[in-house]
């Protein structure tokens, strides 16, 4: 299932061939521990290696076109995963990271990760959240001017804080494939909108107002954004930034903020584009971010973790219908709503095993992968040529490492899966360690306000007593 197998650029983020062996290792390994069976029928499972490679291969490729002694601090956007020991082990990798929530700046802090490695963007900050993020020594970035009358508020009744402050821009590039994905478009919700009447000088005076701004940020899109668009839309961000430092006589931009955004080939098993040619081009396009002057910051969440998860679920049932064939499975929406909902935009590959955890061999059949929730659209894959997947058997989503399995959606109150990390043994087996409990039914009832059963039935408009 892997003969597409490259590692194009021999840069560490390659390797795609040892990571297909690890998975099968792993699966085979999962049910033979008892931690995927009928009892458990669907798990998430994340390759400690992988995960460790691709950090690496971040930091190599960066730091391979920045001047010597450039700071850069890759922010590991915490919603692609919002694991706290998958934000552990980035930040033991170097890495920071970047949340979005008042509950994701907790997880960061709940893995360790320390206040001047952590970046918090969100649209939609509330003022206890900001104060808190300055209180911590957060980067922090504003979204529009009216948060940015948040910070001055802060700013002065306040005093100092260690958090470096930024505004966030939207240069408006322009969309990629992928339209929920696609952040500088004219009309995004996020940033200040460069090209908008009167935009640029705003935020040219803004800083001009307010010495302690010195930060610039760009997000231009997930999934879906060509390189060449997310470099365009850096080179816009260094273009202002150089403005607005000319009109200061001084460097008052340090630091550049220039997102995530490096897509996943959900295609195939190459990994392709790599951080190196993305770090090549933007040196290519704008050589001035590379040569010392300005610090930079990424945010990359996909191209980090994608790879390096799997949800295994369980065949529970085959039937056929109008002829089709259909494989019933515990990996649905709950797990991939985006794949259940638009599967256009979000096709996942998948892997068939047999009840032991061996690749299914076998010719290939067309046949859907249904999920276990109750629409008749909750489909993993529609029309799949597969090896024929029997019951009992095990179908394998790949590339989940990010924004599915972490981000349980629950539908039908299907329980979060259990999320298991992997790695060798060193004895030519396979370890596991529990990434995150599975949910209980009990847990579900509880968070569906099993406390307060009686709360309606005993509210009484106070004229009927
Ligand atoms: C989602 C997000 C990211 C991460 O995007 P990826 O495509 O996962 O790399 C980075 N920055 C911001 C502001 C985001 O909203």
């Amino acid at each position: 299932m892997s003969g597409d197998v490259v590692d194009r650029c021999g840069d560490g983020s390659g390797d795609d061939g040892e990571r297909v062996g690890r998975r099968d290792d792993a699966v085979r390994a999962a049910v033979e521990q008892g931690l995927l069976g009928p009892d458990a029928p669907i798990v998430g499972l994340l390759d400690v290696q992988g995960i460790r490679a691709s950090a690496t291969a971040l930091r190599r490729a960066f730091a391979a076109v920045a001047a010597p002694g450039t700071a850069i601090l890759h922010a590991f956007a915490v919603k692609a995963n919002p694991l706290v020991p998958v934000v552990r082990l980035l930040a033991e990798a170097g890495l920071g990271a970047e949340v979005a929530s008042a509950g994701e700046l907790a997880l960061a802090r709940a893995a360790g990760m320390p206040a001047e490695r952590t970046v918090f963007d969100a649209p939609a900050k509330t003022e206890a959240e900001l104060r808190e993020a300055l209180a911590l020594g957060v980067a922090v970035n504003a979204d529009n001017p009216q948060e940015l009358r948040r910070l001055d508020a802060l700013v002065h009744t306040g005093g100092t804080t260690s958090s470096p402050l930024g505004i966030r821009v939207n240069p408006q590039v322009g969309a990629g494939t992928i339209g929920a994905t696609s952040t500088a478009t004219a009309t995004s919700k996020f940033g200040v909108g460069l090209r908008d009447e009167g935009a640029r000088e705003w935020v040219v005076q803004a800083f001009a107002e307010r010495p302690w701004l010195t930060r610039l940020h760009a997000h231009i899109g997930s999934q879906g954004i060509p390189l060449s668009l997310l470099a365009r839309g850096v080179a816009e961000t260094y273009a202002l930034a150089e403005e607005i430092n000319a009109r200061a006589g001084r460097r008052q931009v340090d630091t550049l903020d220039i997102g995530g955004g490096l897509s996943v080939n959900f295609a195939s098993e190459a990994t392709e584009p790599t951080y190196a040619q993305y770090a090549r081009l933007l040196a290519e396009v704008v050589p001035g971010l590379f040569d010392g002057r300005y610090g930079l910051v990424t945010e990359f969440g996909r191209s980090l973790l994608a790879r390096h998860g799997t949800v295994v679920a369980r065949v529970e049932y085959t039937k056929s219908s109008g002829g089709r064939r259909i494989a019933v499975t515990h990996a649905g929406v709950q797990v991939a709503p985006r794949t259940v909902y638009v599967p256009g935009a979000w096709p996942l590959r998948i892997a068939a095993y047999d009840a032991k955890g061996r690749p299914r061999q076998g010719a290939p059949v067309v046949q859907d992968v249904a999920g276990p929730a109750c629409f008749a659209g909750d489909l993993l894959a529609e029309g799949r040529a597969l090896p024929p997947l029997e019951q009992g058997d095990l179908a394998a989503a790949l590339d989940t490492g990010a924004y599915y399995f972490g981000s349980h959606y629950s539908y039908n109150s299907l329980a979060r899966p259990g999320v298991y990390g992997f790695a060798a043994d060193g004895d030519g087996g396979v370890a596991f360690a529990v990434v995150r409990e599975p949910q209980t039914v009990a847990e579900v009832v509880a968070e569906s306000g099993g406390a307060h059963a009686d709360a309606l039935t005993t509210l009484r408009a106070s004229e009927s007593r």
